[in-house]
């Protein structure tokens, strides 16, 4: 089968390869993948500011179907709709493995970094980590639950958001646009900020149920803040863009008292004003990777069609496409990018 891999640092160590399918073994199966996003994290593997263990298929956004059953298997057979958790490989004794947060664990590996992940035909995974897809839920739809989980993991169990709370998402792209549609469920009347380059994503925005935007290069995001929370500030706001810039807005427009959710990565050390944070008392708040608890929030999420993820997928290339995708992610074009990797819906 063709895989798309991480053979060494390096800009140019990305390639296609041809790899053996992999077997089933003991409590494993093996999915047939359907469709793999690209995410973010990809982009900084590329650029090596994310660490892989090359040489790895790349790919831990995705959805498929079980192909093969290992030994030992219990409650899944050949042909069923699925998703896995990403932090496949983990100690499972640490403190974090014990109180639901695996992806904490010093012996993490996740998939498509750590452990061969979606980027190609076939993946093995855990049973263990496994969750079927609803009923009514597309292969398409589910496979942005990994972002969906990691949006849920930060606005719902760590930064915990309350209805009528007033919220800003900065940075409009797949993450934003999911941590909006997560926040609304959670009852909070959010706002999304962006520059005029992401004007399509901001109407995107609008159609998933935002309260409004801000243009950052157009307009003060202060002024406009100061209007929408009559001079309080956001109760909460999430960094969506991992970029500076949007992080220092942030923490501007966020009220005293308020909380600050970190879910953009931004591949660097960043300057960051720990003055005004303690001034105001923001509470900091990061919410890395996802949590069982978090996916099971996330499927559900997707088969109440409370969060709707077929609007964020931009565009749908095969493997064998993957410099033109990869290249039209840096650059900002379309929002989530797939890879088709078999002919199913
Ligand atoms: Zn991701
Ligand atoms: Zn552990």
């Amino acid at each position: 089968m063709k895989a798309l891999m991480k053979l060494r640092p390096g800009r140019d160590g990305m390639g296609l390869q041809d790899m053996p399918i992999p077997e089933a073994g003991e409590n494993e199966v093996v999915i047939k993948v359907a469709y793999a996003g690209i995410c973010g994290t990809d982009l900084h593997i590329r650029s090596d500011e994310y660490e892989a263990n090359a040489p790895v298929i790349m790919g831990h956004e995705f959805s498929g179907t079980i192909h093969q059953v290992g030994a030992g298997v219990l409650g899944y057979a050949v042909g069923d709709p699925v998703v896995s958790l990403t932090a496949v490989v983990t100690c499972g004794h640490c403190r974090y493995c014990l109180s639901g947060t695996p992806m904490l664990c010093s012996e993490r590996k996740s998939i498509g970094s750590g452990v061969n992940g979606a980027f190609a035909q076939y993946m093995v995974v855990p049973a263990r980590t496994l969750y079927p897809i609803p009923e009514g839920v597309s292969l398409k739809a589910a496979a942005l639950c990994e972002p969906l989980a990691c949006c849920v993991r930060s606005v719902s169990e760590v930064c915990r958001i309350d209805a009528g709370d007033i919220v800003l998402v900065s940075g409009p792209g797949a993450i934003g646009l999911l941590a909006l549609q997560v926040a609304r469920a959670n009852g909070a009347k959010v706002y999304v900020s962006g520059t005029s380059a992401d004007e399509p994503r901001l109407r995107l925005a609008m159609q998933l149920g935002a309260a409004g935007t801000i243009t950052v290069n157009r307009e003060s995001l202060a002024e406009a803040a100061e209007k929408i929370t009559g001079g309080a500030g956001f109760d909460a706001v999430f960094e969506c863009a991992g970029v500076a810039a949007s992080a220092d807005g942030c923490l501007k427009v966020v009220r005293k008292g308020g909380r600050f959710g970190q879910i953009g990565l931004f591949g660097k050390a960043i300057p960051f004003d720990l003055d005004l944070l303690l001034k105001k008392e923001v509470k900091l708040s990061a919410g890395f990777a996802t949590t069982p608890d978090s996916w099971r929030t996330a499927l559900r999420l997707l088969e109440a069609g409370t969060v709707d993820t077929l609007p964020i997928v931009s565009d749908i290339f095969p493997l064998e496409s993957w410099e033109t995708a990869f290249d039209k992610m840096e650059h900002k074009m379309g929002l989530k990018i797939l890879f088709s990797l078999s002919q199913q819906n």
